[in-house]
């Protein structure tokens, strides 16, 4: 835990020795005035502010500094801050100068990892003059404006979970036709890349695939096993690298919807020659822990191993667990997480009872959205997560649970 600011004045030791010298005779004298009387600071009680942060006595004494802000006389000030957290200014391109076309996955209608590095790429030749980014996918564009979409255009919800790129195909052939965009991105992914090499097929252009780096005047792949580096003059079309560029963080754009017809009714008439494709659902144990994105971790907190796999089973989500419950044989060495184990890239990893030694902390920096259960308040595990519950694991997998077959049965 942090210890919350404090807003001592800087001491300045010659400035305080010089205001407290007196030349009465013939060597200077100091006065010995207490110095806090001429700052006029207010005085701290540490025993006030100790007992203002303890949180729980026994069996040791835990406490939670950001509590003793009151007692510290610090309170509106940290109040102050938290509400001066300001919003990142919203970014408006009204007039752009072109456009740059990001057709989004967007898999069961969350915005994934991928589809956040490819407006990130967007941007990149946006910004360089005054261009607008506008992405392409189903669902709203209110997530994506935290992710740099200027524009959205909405494809129908109904093609969410449909396997007809085709048809996502046609709407792309169809926004070009509309916007004339002076570049279009896909992420390059199975779904993407087959998408992507639709369109470049159809116009009959050049398509850029697994672009790595990314300028107005160049943009560069690997190839070769990473041996050779590929430049080109950035084509019209491209296909952005999984992990090549880092996701925008603090940045608000407009993600104002574009009414186009065009996407709507494009690729209704362009009738799937794969007949009956469907995604099939697969059981997340079997898939391995760096393609996975929801993980549900163990660490050595957790004594209740059928609730554990019974939540796995609920929530959908593949099981890890720490170095200490591999080692102790709770899971196969291959659910290991960590410096010496996967590096995970999730979207969500759920720790019961996990500390958060920096080597499993080292497995998972490249996820997005962490969730801590532990009983310890002052666990590095709950420093890292962005939600936590403090208790104990034995308890809230449960709870869990029942919560998870009362939504379903409602
Ligand atoms: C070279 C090297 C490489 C390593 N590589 C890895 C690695 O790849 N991955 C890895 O994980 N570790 C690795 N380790 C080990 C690492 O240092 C830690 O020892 C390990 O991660 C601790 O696992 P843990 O958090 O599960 O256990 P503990 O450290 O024992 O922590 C258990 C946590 O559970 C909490 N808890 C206890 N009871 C409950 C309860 N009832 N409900 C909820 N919470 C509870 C406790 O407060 C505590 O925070 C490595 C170590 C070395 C030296």
């Amino acid at each position: 835990m942090t210890t919350p600011p404090t807003i001592r004045r800087r001491v300045d030791p010659r400035a305080e020795r010089a205001a407290r010298t007196i030349l009465t005779g013939q060597r200077p004298r100091l006065l010995r005035l207490p110095v806090a009387a001429t700052t006029n600071e207010r005085r701290r009680d540490p025993r006030a502010i100790r007992d203002a942060a303890l949180v729980q006595h026994h069996p040791r004494p835990r406490y939670d500094w950001t509590r003793d802000a009151a007692s510290a006389g610090i309170a509106p000030m940290m109040g102050a801050a938290i509400a001066a957290a300001p919003a990142p200014p919203l970014q408006v391109i009204a007039e752009p100068a072109y456009l740059i076309l990001a057709m989004l996955d967007r898999p069961g209608g969350e915005v994934s990892e991928h589809d956040r590095q490819v407006i990130a790429a967007a941007r990149l030749l946006a910004d360089a003059g005054g261009g607008a980014v506008v992405t392409v996918s189903t669902g709203s564009g209110e997530a994506l404006a935290v992710a740099g979409s200027d524009r959205h255009v909405a494809l129908p919800d109904g093609w969410a979970d449909d396997y007809v790129p085709e048809r996502r195909a046609a709407a792309a052939s169809a926004l070009m036709e509309a916007l004339s965009p002076r570049h279009i991105l896909f992420p390059d992914s199975p779904d993407g890349a087959d998408v992507a090499r639709r369109v470049a097929a159809a116009a009959g252009e050049r398509l850029f695939a697994g672009v790595q780096s990314l300028g107005p005047d160049r943009a560069t792949r690997q190839s070769a096993g990473g041996s050779l580096e590929t430049g080109h003059r950035p084509t019209r079309l491209m296909t952005v690298a999984a992990d090549a560029f880092a996701p925008l963080d603090g940045v608000r754009h407009e993600a104002r919807p574009l009414d186009l017809a065009a996407p709507q009714t494009a690729g209704e008439e362009v009738l799937p020659r794969l007949g009956g494709a469907r995604r099939l659902s697969v059981d997340p144990d079997a898939l391995s822990l760096s393609e996975t994105d929801f993980i549900l971790s163990a660490g050595n907190g957790v004594t209740d191993w059928g609730s554990f796999a019974e939540l796995g089973e609920a929530l959908g989500a593949t099981r890890a667990g720490s170095r200490v419950v591999c080692d102790a044989g709770h899971l196969p060495r291959e659910r290991q997480v960590g410096a010496s184990g996967t590096v995970v890239s999730a979207r969500c990893y759920l720790a019961f009872g996990i500390a958060g030694a920096p080597q499993h902390l080292q497995g998972i920096t490249g996820v997005r959205h962490v969730i801590a259960i532990n009983t310890d308040l002052h666990a590095e595990m709950i420093k890292r997560a962005d939600l936590s519950i403090v208790a104990d694991a034995q308890a809230v997998m449960p709870a869990l649970i029942r919560l998870i077959r009362e939504r379903r049965h409602a």
